[in-house]
């Protein structure tokens, strides 16, 4: 059963809480926090406790930037790692303006928005997220690199080294704030780490992406680690994507799978996909959501470069898993860690519902693997490309009423301003690249 109120007061007393932080992201999906003395926390219980809207990227103006932290009790949880006196717990919260009406820019509310919406047609999102990470060594005055003595690749056992203790670190805290952990491996490159943990409810799987990278951020850092979630930070390596695996159910049975279909999947998970790959140019200006994201959707890297799906292969967007009954699902690939999982599991639930409720089928499932067709071949098997930075994903968002309508007119207007800003402080710039390339040619 989910915690109330009482109970959070009643374990705070318990555990011997001092001090309480609250926590919401910005519409970047940055986590941020004010940490209360346990003294407050009948206040914040009841959403009394206020704070300047206007200091936070992408929320409000200066006039209007009085906003209310309601803390949902069900996040409740305390970090393992134990400062001087007493115990830390944080709750995560949801944002209200000074009306008492929910906060358009709060990215916690656009997705029960979405679930909600998805609710009144009796479905239920479930997510499994794989988020990957690279470590990085420290240099001498403790600034981050892109170093790794790790010479490690998929699977491998290490002998034990900075980046295996560090992550078996993570897994136990992670384990002690209540996440199932269902593998945790070495990824492709070297410093390159994954650790999976259960599928659950879609706003449960949200909060926990946040906190997931936060723990690992930490334990990292105890260990003289850097973590990062860049989506590719070294040129030549794989990159880190965070692969999100989506299911809905409806009347507790899981809506993808029918064992009287020849391949098991039930309509639902074909209009389902129909329309994630309708809409998948404009959600990549959400699940990839920085400059940087876009030098990872390349080919030879496992990441996806083509907008098709696959019931075998891993280069299209969407793979479907062999797994059937409960586990049935699909596996959007294109999703890297810099994204805003709120924002991202809103746009992909959206998409996919209006798939159901349109029937889009989606095309011919693509078996073949996709990099070593010609473009005449694409053309002709109506497969089409993702965009190939960040100005093109944000055109295609700005193109998209549906995922438009899923973000809101708020956090849309914000984000596409913000990432507009982006692209452009990376265009005027001069990249070590055209050094290279062109100060001695010409
Ligand atoms: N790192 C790859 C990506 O960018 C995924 C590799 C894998 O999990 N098979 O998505
Ligand atoms: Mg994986
Ligand atoms: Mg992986
Ligand atoms: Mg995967």
């Amino acid at each position: 059963a989910k915690l109330t109120n009482d109970d959070v007061r009643n374990l705070a007393k318990d555990l011997g809480v001092k001090f309480v932080r609250l926590q919401f992201t910005d519409i970047f999906g940055i986590l941020k926090n004010v940490a209360i003395t346990v003294e407050q926390l009948d206040k914040a219980l009841d959403g009394e406790l206020m704070f300047d809207g206007s200091s936070i990227e992408g929320f409000v103006r200066i006039e209007e930037s009085d906003m209310y932290l309601r803390p949902d009790p069900a996040t409740f949880a305390t970090f393992p790692w134990k400062p001087q006196e007493g115990a830390v717990a944080r709750l995560i919260c949801d944002i209200y303006d000074h009306d008492g009406k929910p906060f358009a820019g709060d990215p916690r509310f656009v997705l029960k928005r979405a679930i909600q919406e998805a609710a009144e047609m009796g479905y239920t999102m479930n997510v499994g997220p794989e988020a990957e990470f690279f470590l990085f060594h420290v240099d001498s005055e403790g600034k981050p690199t892109t170093i790794t003595h790790d010479k490690a690749g998929y699977f491998d056992l290490t002998p034990v080294d900075l980046g295996e203790n560090a992550r078996r670190d993570m897994v136990l805290t992670l384990e002690q704030m209540g996440f199932e952990i269902e593998a945790s491996h070495h990824e492709v490159a070297p410093g390159q780490h994954e650790i999976d943990f259960k599928f659950a409810e879609a706003l449960d799987i949200a909060d926990k992406v946040v906190t997931f990278k936060f723990v690992v951020r930490t334990i990292a850092q105890r260990h003289g680690l850097h973590a990062t979630f860049m989506p590719k930070p070294v040129f030549g390596l794989s990159g880190s994507g965070m692969h999100m695996n989506q299911s809905l159910m409806k009347n507790g049975k899981n809506a993808f799978y029918d064992p009287a279909a020849a391949d098991g999947l039930g309509q639902d998970c074909i209009y389902y996909v129909g329309g994630l790959m309708k809409h998948a140019r404009a959600i990549s200006a959400i699940v990839n959501p920085t400059v940087n994201s876009y030098k990872r959707l390349v080919s030879g890297y496992e990441a996806p470069v083509y907008v098709a799906w696959s019931a075998r292969n891993r280069s299209p967007l969407i793979r479907i898993p062999a797994k059937r009954g409960e586990s049935t699902r699909i596996e959007l690939r294109n999703p890297d860690p810099a994204c805003n999982p709120y924002l991202a599991m809103a746009v992909c639930l959206k998409a996919g519902i209006e798939g159901i409720k349109n029937r889009i089928m989606p095309p011919a499932p693509c078996n073949r693997n996709i990099y070593e067709m010609t473009p005449a071949e694409r053309e002709q098997l109506g497969i089409g490309s993702l965009p190939e930075n960040l100005h093109e994903a944000v055109q295609e968002l700005k193109k998209d009423k549906v995922i438009q309508e899923a973000l809101g007119e708020h956090i849309f207007g914000r984000f596409i301003e913000a990432k507009e800003i982006e692209w452009d402080r990376y265009r005027v710039q001069v990249h070590p690249w055209e050094i290279e390339e062109y100060l001695t040619k010409f």
